[in-house]
């Protein structure tokens, strides 16, 4: 069988990430009690992920002139991933998660920097790209006219494509009709789709929805159906959807049934919160 090609148009990130016992307030100076930093962002987790599974994956996006900018293109070099697609934004700095973890809670702060300068005219550098692929994936993490771009271009070309509305952004109506499959976890569901009079959510044909330690859902003639994932022993479930979602469109792509999809992207997703970090536990195909 070849290798099904999916294009990403996405985020990068890198996570930088503070652990500690005492979260600093205002005007305050603390001790932390552990620094690392690591590859993230939904649309490269994603990238990364489909191209251990086996895709052709290429990746459409930007990162800053600086040495985060560096390492994570290497990072994909190293992941298989096609960066032809990834232009180095002068001046700006790349995509970062500030991530402060402590016992009480996570806080986190995105700074966009060169995922925000994924604009239209980037795109359309790549539209030949976007024709080519088996399936275009994408996320809610840069501009939103580039996501609408992008699907208009999708539904064009009649390209395949799956929208994870994550994190919980509005679109316009017209644009949910253009994608193939929406996967939102539970509470992107509630959060962006009505439910209808009938009981059912808005484009209740298309969700395929991601429920945490309980599996993914997808509707067979109106009726929701849950499939669980295997028991496994849970380290850290960053990055968990992302794996989802990768694997998810892989198999689709392979021209595998929904079900069938659910299936192979839970086994991966379980995979993935054996490790630590969003992309160290993601699974490479062999291991499926
Ligand atoms: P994240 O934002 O942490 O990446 P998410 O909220 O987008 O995750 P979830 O619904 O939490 O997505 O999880 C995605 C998939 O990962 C689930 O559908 C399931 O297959 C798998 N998964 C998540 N948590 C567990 C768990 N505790 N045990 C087994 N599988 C899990």
């Amino acid at each position: 069988m070849s290798k099904p090609k999916i294009t990403i148009v996405g985020s990068i990130n890198m996570d930088l990430i503070t652990v500690t016992d005492q979260v600093a307030a205002a005007g305050e100076t603390v001790s932390g009690t552990h620094f690392e930093t690591l590859f993230g962002g939904k649309g490269a987790n994603q990238a990364i992920a489909a191209s251990r599974l086996g895709a052709d994956v290429s990746m459409i996006s930007k990162v800053g002139d600086d040495a985060f900018g560096a390492e994570m293109i290497k990072n994909f070099e190293d992941n298989g991933v096609v960066t032809d697609g990834i232009a180095v934004e002068e001046k700006t700095p790349s995509g970062i998660a500030n991530i402060i973890v402590s016992d009480k809670d996570n806080r986190i702060i995105i700074i966009a920097g060169a995922n925000g300068q994924v604009d239209k005219a980037h795109v359309d550098n790549y539209t030949s790209v976007i024709k080519n692929s088996d399936m275009v994936l994408l996320q809610f993490e840069i501009p939103m006219n580039t996501i609408r771009h992008t699907l208009d271009i999708c539904r064009k070309e009649e390209i395949p494509v799956i929208i994870n509305p994550a994190p919980v952004t509005e679109l316009e109506r017209e644009y949910f009709e253009a994608a193939t499959y929406i996967t939102p976890n539970e509470h992107e569901r509630a959060q962006l789709f009505k439910m209808r009079e009938d009981g059912l959510p808005e484009y209740y044909e298309k969700l395929i929805t991601t429920q945490g330690a309980q599996g993914a859902s997808y509707f067979n003639d109106g009726r929701e159906i849950l499939i669980p994932p295997k028991n496994v022993d849970v380290v850290d479930t960053t990055g968990a959807g992302d794996t989802f979602n990768a694997a998810f469109a892989v198999a689709i792509a392979e021209g595998r049934t929904v079900e069938e999809a659910i299936y192979f992207a839970n086994d991966a997703a379980g995979l993935a919160v054996r490790k630590l970090g969003a992309q160290s536990g993601m699974p490479m195909r062999e291991e499926m």
